[in-house]
């Protein structure tokens, strides 16, 4: 292109490492030349026993008796979703914004709070979109590592926020990609911090705890929450976030009134009204997890994180990133994907999403293989 064009563009932008998406899973079959049913994918922390059976009742139904919704614009208000929410969170609805998956609270609270050189914390090992939106708006982000256990460095992020003045720090609770669930009694002293705290709760519904009751008394937490993990609608984009009014005012000018789609609203509401098929497809996600957990640290040279949520964080305590690398590729030649994630400090990890029963059962037969 010529220089002309790439000048009207932003330098910042240009600069900025490629974000390196999923390779969808057609595409991925094809390579291994395996049908797509083959395939098992441990690589994502979706849930493997899909939509709730009402949530799928409930698309049909549309599909059925009213497929005109599906050509008139959603509701920029999400007003029944968010009644909804309000009884399974216990917070008024005009404290709940949804969005297109929690990806999208996450940049919109980030668009509400950083301009450029505006400072950031972010405590890594952990979800990389944080670092990689922060850096978008120009932000500058300052790590406070964890700890070697992958617990928050609380001291020294409360140091931090003071030496640099920071204005945002986000914590995924549990961590992603570790696993490391986050003790409340740390999240009200960092509370006590002159920041905005954003706790992202992707995966509290496996954990079974929650700072959301929190939100309103504290006026500087944010908590987000999605449907994609525990709700299994990930391919449907739906989030929602708490917090308190003057803070929320802020999101609703900056949304785009059509972000969440028609489908995904309907799909979460009928997921709220399913929770109890939900919670049980929960519970043998948990008690998959620790079968798994146990059987992964009795192999040689494995070390398992503790979990709180639906994914495994594995170390290889013999055989290094080499090992790691080559046991990926070794599971992916046999279908089964999960994550390596080539970063400083993990790059003799791999993480692996809980499955069904006879999904572990194959990837632990796999690994025996390839032990
Ligand atoms: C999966 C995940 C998300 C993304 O959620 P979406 O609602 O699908 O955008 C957010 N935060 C963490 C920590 C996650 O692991």
């Amino acid at each position: 292109m010529p220089a002309s064009i790439t000048g009207l563009l932003r330098p910042d932008i240009a600069a900025l490492e490629a974000y390196t998406p999923i390779v969808p899973l057609e595409t991925l079959a094809e390579r291994l030349g395996l049908p797509v049913e083959r395939i098992i994918k441990l690589d994502a922390n979706e849930n493997p026993y899909g939509p709730s059976p009402r949530a799928l009742a409930a698309l049909a139904a549309v599909e059925r008796d009213a497929p005109h919704r599906y050509a008139i614009y959603p509701d920029p208000d999400h007003t029944r979703l968010r009644a909804a929410l309000s009884r399974y969170i216990g917070q008024p609805p005009e404290r709940i914004i949804c969005g297109a998956g929690s990806d999208e609270l996450i940049d919109l609270l980030m668009r509400a709070v950083l301009r450029p050189g505006d400072v950031m914390v972010d405590c890594p090992p952990t979800f990389a979109m944080y670092s990689f939106d922060a850096a978008l708006y120009g932000a500058r982000v300052v790590p406070v590592p964890r700890t070697e256990q992958f617990d928050v460095d609380v001291e020294g992020v409360a140091e931090a926020v003071e030496r640099e003045g920071a204005k945002l720090l986000f914590l995924a609770a549990p961590n992603n990609p570790t696993g490391t669930p986050l003790a409340r009694s740390a999240v009200e002293r960092l509370l006590d911090l002159p920041i905005i705290l954003a706790i992202d709760e992707a995966y509290a519904e496996f954990a079974g705890t929650s700072v959301v009751d929190l939100v309103g008394t504290r006026p500087n937490l944010v908590v987000l929450r999605t449907f994609s993990k525990w709700a299994g609608l990930a391919g449907l984009r739906i989030g929602y976030a708490a917090m308190h009014e003057d803070v929320i005012a802020y999101l609703w000018k900056i949304k785009q009134p059509y972000n969440v789609n028609v489908a995904a609203e309907i799909a979460a509401i009928a997921s709220l009204e399913d929770r109890e098929e939900r919670m049980t497809t929960v519970a043998r996600i948990v008690a998959e997890r620790d079968r798994l957990a146990a059987a992964l640290a009795a192999l040689p040279g494995v070390h398992v994180y503790p979990s709180a949520a639906n994914f495994l964080l594995c170390r290889m305590t013999d055989g290094g990133a080499a090992r790691a690398r080559a046991i990926r590729d070794g599971l992916a030649r046999r279908g089964i994907l999960i994550r390596y994630f080539n970063r400083p400090g993990l790059d003799d990890c791999i993480r692996i999403s809980v499955g069904r029963p006879e999904q572990n059962d194959a990837l632990l037969q796999a690994l025996e293989e390839l032990a």
